[in-house]
């Protein structure tokens, strides 16, 4: 990869020393990197969104360069309230704050760079007066045909078995004619003319060399009638004008890229690098959509996805630190410092939740207890009806903190506190007699282990509660060789459940009282069966 950008570096050089002595170009080259991320407002953060946004800011950090957020709104139909907000404050919570674009102070949108506006709506006068001067070089032409006439010239060339393409009805329109329409009110686009019969040729960063040719591609329609640019148009005079550097963005742009490279080359500046990532499936190979599970970043972060993992996981949707490498968890700064587009896959990358339940674990076991529980209180997974619920002394933090220390490690997710223990949340546990039953022994064996188990308890001093250490160590030296014996029953006294965490975890998050009145409930039941 440092060939690669060594190669990129004399190339840039050679073409600035060119350009010094053959003005042909309009563009200053430019060797500080600069990408951007250009979502469509038009709903919720999708995880191949963020995969975007994340390899584009990944990519600009790690060459020492800017990550810039631009707004792409041309499509005025589509657009959802409030998406942009929900966009950026996603961005913004996983991590990937912008250099330039937009932001959120305060909770409200604000745009901060030199090169704004940073939303295209803001910049209408700037496309329409590129369009224009593309029509005045006639490599650009309005069109009057209405959608009516369009549909029909489809239907006859679907029907003739012809790819359907604009058939340059408007093409040879005399300038004075074109006035004259105008001015009389009719609605018309700008088309940019696609120049025949040329190969389109450009070295995509991930895919190696891909090729196009002209006569696969329409006459782009790059002025709509209400006066916005379409994509293509405003896509090239942004990256072009914003100085950025490096297009990362979806495999499903790649067929637009010859286009772009056509509008760069009209306007006499130099493209941008390419670099388009591949698709996102599913674990059947279809392409990852939303009937098959949740494609929002927000609903796993809802769900209790820790925002690290969520960014470790997509970021090896695609992407590995290289062959031989076998470090799987990484921090967001390892990711900047490791990150190289030379190693993005080209084949589609599966969606593998169990992956991420097994990161998120990870990330959770690692992480000190207090932050977690911090996590947990400002994520608002402790608003629950299992918590709301239980008995005051129960909704403490020092409890909920203990009850979290212990679950720690076996948690895949923050929604999930709680739920694998609900005897925590209660004053009194219902279980059968014979639950509390070791192998065959009788009731009054069990009935002596809970009293042992009592006195020892009972005695202890309340300070004793403070570690689990302590009463483990106690606990374990009262039950001497028969553990099961011993240790059994009273597990089951202090949950009353087949399966759940140690005696001696149960007593330290119960506390001594609770703890003294779940053995005593269990000592009466062995003397009457119930
Ligand atoms: N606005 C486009 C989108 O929503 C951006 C495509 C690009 O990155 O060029 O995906």
């Amino acid at each position: 990869s440092y060939c690669q950008y060594l190669i990129y570096g004399v190339k840039k050089g050679i073409m600035q020393k060119l350009s010094t002595i053959f003005p042909f170009s309009r563009t200053p080259m430019r060797t500080h990197v600069r990408t951007r991320f250009a979502p469509s407002p038009t709903g919720f953060l999708h995880v191949g969104g963020l995969r975007t946004a994340l390899y584009s800011f990944l990519f600009a950090k790690n060459q020492g360069g800017d990550f810039v957020l631009r707004i792409e709104d041309t499509d005025q139909k589509r657009l959802v309230p409030g998406a942009i907000e929900s966009l950026i404050s996603t961005l913004e919570t996983v991590g990937l704050s912008c250099d330039e674009g937009f932001g959120l102070r305060n909770g409200t949108c604000e745009q901060h760079g030199n090169h704004g506006p940073y939303i295209q709506s803001e910049r209408l006068g700037l496309y329409q007066g590129y369009a224009n001067e593309l029509v005045e070089r006639k490599l650009a032409y309005h069109c009057f045909c209405s959608s009516e006439r369009l549909a029909e010239m489809r239907e006859i060339q679907i029907a003739a078995k012809r790819a359907p393409r604009y058939d340059r009805h408007c093409l040879s329109l005399k300038p004075s004619e074109v006035e004259a329409r105008k001015s009389a009110g009719e609605a018309s686009v700008i088309r940019f003319r696609i120049p025949d019969d040329r190969d389109i040729e450009f070295g995509d960063l991930i895919r190696g060399t891909v090729k196009f040719h002209t006569r696969d591609m329409d006459d782009q329609v790059i002025i709509k009638s209400d006066g916005f640019p379409t994509y293509h148009l405003a896509v090239v005079v942004d990256d072009h004008l914003m100085e950025v550097t490096h297009v990362i963005r979806g495999e499903e742009w790649l067929s637009s890229t010859p286009k772009h490279i056509l509008i760069y080359e009209a306007l006499g500046w130099q493209p941008t690098e390419f670099g388009h990532l591949p698709l996102l499936l599913n674990p059947d190979k279809s392409k990852l959509s939303k009937r098959q599970g949740d494609v929002a970043v927000e609903d796993y972060l809802a769900k209790g996805y820790l925002k690290e993992a969520l960014i470790n996981f997509v970021a090896l949707l695609g992407w590995n630190p290289g062959k031989g490498e076998t470090q799987e968890i990484f921090t967001l700064a390892e990711l900047q410092e490791k990150f190289d587009l030379t190693k993005v896959n080209k084949a589609g990358a599966v969606f593998d939740i169990k992956k991420l339940d097994w990161m998120n674990a990870e990330y959770i076991k690692r992480m000190d207890t207090d932050s977690l529980f911090a996590r947990l209180k400002k994520g608002n997974f402790l608003e629950k009806e299992l918590i709301r619920k239980a008995p005051d002394p129960m909704q403490t933090d020092v409890f909920l903190k203990r009850v979290l220390t212990i679950e720690q490690d076996r948690l895949a997710k923050l929604s999930e506190f709680g739920e694998q223990n609900p005897f925590f949340f209660t004053d009194t546990v219902e279980y059968a007699v014979d639950l509390l039953r070791w192998k065959e022994n009788t009731p009054a064996l069990i009935q002596e282990a809970l009293k042992k188990a009592r006195a020892i308890l009972g005695t202890l001093d309340e300070s004793m509660w403070e570690t689990h250490a302590e009463l483990e160590r106690v606990l374990l030296e009262a039950a001497g060789e028969k553990r099961g014996d011993f240790l059994w029953p009273l597990r089951v006294a202090l949950s009353g459940a087949q399966r759940s965490p140690s005696p001696f975890d149960c007593a330290w998050v119960l506390g001594k009282n609770q703890t003294l009145k779940r053995i005593d409930k269990a000592i009466r039941i062995c003397e009457t069966g119930k």
